[in-house]
């Protein structure tokens, strides 16, 4: 058998790893190399399952439960002496990371994916160079190499990283201790996520975010509510807020901002970094490579994720676009079939984005205001969970299902939700986006009662001044 490979994978995140399997599942010899991990064996499985997506989720739900617990006396159930042990909590969310880390180990294996553990370069577009944890290297041949290398936190200059108590979202996700008085700057998903972890297990905290819009890409009726939402459960979020340098020093941090002209400070026990990630391609290639960086650090691809250099893709959180899991997913099946000869491409425009924060924030193609920009004439229609039978029976009445449907063709253009179970709401538009169903159609189908998908439903039938459950919304 050849030694030369049909596919090398440049990292083992959601991006990398699937595209593995599926390059593998069809009849391609293909090897992934992961940096991440120990003694020659790759900790597979990328920032999503290590320190992202699911530890932050495991913690999430767990932060929430004991939240819930404490309200829960209005359904007329009493806990009594309620309280929380943070190391039984992280030592949940370490099991279900190692769980799910192994898992994609046995993925590979039941699969017939190499692995191999070390840094990996391109050294030509043909051969990859791993260097591995003992200062050894090895020199790989391959006839298609996909470039899966993610993303990592964007530092602030003036913040000092790396100094104690001034952590990423990594970990900030392993702390041991319930922080008194916490800061994070930033108030993006990760922000909002992290903050409502540690709100709930009892932090004052305060989030320094620049701008002085809140979540700019969620549909604005939502985003105003969110606000609201999120500074009644605590949370102090200063907008137009900009750190001019934060000092740690006697386990504490001293933080100094302008808050719009006025200059602040702000005495905490960690302070959180969440503004944004960057492509990560240190040391991944030669520049006589020419294999091309957008303007924003990306590497260059087309729509296929096809770099410059035909027989090498990149895919993921190196490339432009949402950095969200489940697009670089997407991205790592397409590149592998299009390298197995077929003809596949991602629908970029349905890509739903969800923040797990509660209420939950979740939205799928365009919004309301992009609408009007774009000059289409659209019927926009919405639905308050304030009077949906299933949420009051919940007693989770927060938010909406807001539609935005294309007048000329009847196609649901825009999902947006807040409320609970909001991602999977959101789901089910863009499977009706994704098969461009018409919103006829399912103002027609029967949704069950009591359910929390009656709010699409109806939401629907408001845009078209037929929903039952509340007023009809004039139409545009
Ligand atoms: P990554 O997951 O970053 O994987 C890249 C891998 O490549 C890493 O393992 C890295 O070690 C390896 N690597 C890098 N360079 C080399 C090299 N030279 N040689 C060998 N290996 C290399 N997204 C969601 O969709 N939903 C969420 O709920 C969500 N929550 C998140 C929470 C947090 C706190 C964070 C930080 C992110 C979250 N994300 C979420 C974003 C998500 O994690 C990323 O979009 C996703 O992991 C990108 O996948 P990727 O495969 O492109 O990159
Ligand atoms: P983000 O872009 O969502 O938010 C960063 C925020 O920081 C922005 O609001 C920005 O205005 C603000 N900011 C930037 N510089 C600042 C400064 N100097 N001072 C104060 N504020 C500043 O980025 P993130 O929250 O770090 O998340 C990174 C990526 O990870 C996102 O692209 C996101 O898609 C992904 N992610 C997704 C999920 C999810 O899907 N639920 C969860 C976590 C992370």
């Amino acid at each position: 058998m050849s030694d030369i490979y049909d596919v090398i994978v440049i990292g083992s995140g959601p991006a990398g790893y699937v595209a593995a399997i599926r390059a593998s599942q069809l009849g391609l010899k293909t090897l992934c190399i992961e940096k991440f991990g120990t003694e020659n064996t790759p900790d597979l499985g990328g920032t999503c399952l290590n320190v992202g997506c699911i530890p932050s989720k495991t913690l999430l739900e767990s932060s929430y439960k004991y939240a819930q617990a404490k309200s829960l006396d209005v359904h007329g159930v009493i806990y009594k002496d309620l309280s929380f042990d943070l190391t039984t909590m992280q030592a949940r969310k370490d099991k279900i990371v190692q769980n799910l880390t192994n898992g994609v180990d046995s993925l590979f294996k039941l699969n017939k994916v190499e692995s191999l553990q070390g840094h990996a370069s391109l050294i030509s577009k043909e051969k990859v160079r791993v260097i591995f944890d003992d200062g050894s290297a090895r020199e790989l041949d391959t006839k298609n190499i996909i470039i899966a290398t993610g993303s990592k936190p964007i530092n602030l200059t003036n913040i000092g990283d790396g100094k104690e108590n001034i952590v990423s979202s990594k970990e900030s996700l392993s702390f041991s201790e319930v922080p008194k008085e916490l800061a994070v700057i930033g108030a993006g998903v990760i922000g909002l996520e992290l903050a409502s972890i540690w709100t709930r297990l009892g932090s004052n905290v305060t989030i320094l975010e620049a701008a002085n819009n809140f979540l700019p890409s969620v549909d604005k009726s939502i985003s105003r509510q969110a606000l609201k939402i999120f500074q009644k459960q605590g949370l102090d979020i200063q907008l137009d807020s900009n750190v001019l340098e934060a000092d740690s020093s006697n386990d504490q941090v001293k933080i100094k901002y302008h808050h719009g002209s006025i200059e602040k400070e702000l005495l905490v026990d960690k302070l959180i970094v969440a503004v944004g990630r960057r492509p990560l391609i240190e040391g991944l290639f030669l520049e006589e490579l020419d294999i091309g960086l957008d303007d924003s650090g990306h590497i260059k691809v087309n729509d296929f994720c096809q770099t410059k250099v035909s027989n090498v893709y990149a895919v993921g959180d190196v490339v432009r676009g949402p950095m969200l899991a489940h697009k670089a997913s997407e991205e790592g099946i397409m590149v592998a079939e299009r390298i197995a000869g077929k003809e596949v491409q991602v629908n970029y425009m349905t890509i739903p984005s969800v923040i797990y924060t509660h209420p939950e924030i979740a939205w799928a193609g365009i919004t309301e205001e992009q609408a009007i920009e774009k000059n289409i004439d659209v019927s926009v229609g919405s639905f308050p969970f304030l009077v949906s039978g299933r949420a009051m029976a919940s007693g989770d009445t927060e938010g909406m299902v807001k539609v935005i449907i294309n007048k000329t063709n009847d196609l649901i253009l825009g999902i947006h939700v807040m409320g609970n179970s909001a991602a999977d709401i959101v789901q089910q538009g863009v499977i009706v986006m994704n098969s461009e169903i018409k919103a006829e159609d399912i103002s027609e189908t029967v949704f069950s009662h009591p359910s929390l998908s009656e709010a699409l439903h109806e939401a629907i039938l408001s845009a078209k001044g037929k929903a039952i459950h509340i007023n009809n919304r004039k139409k545009r």
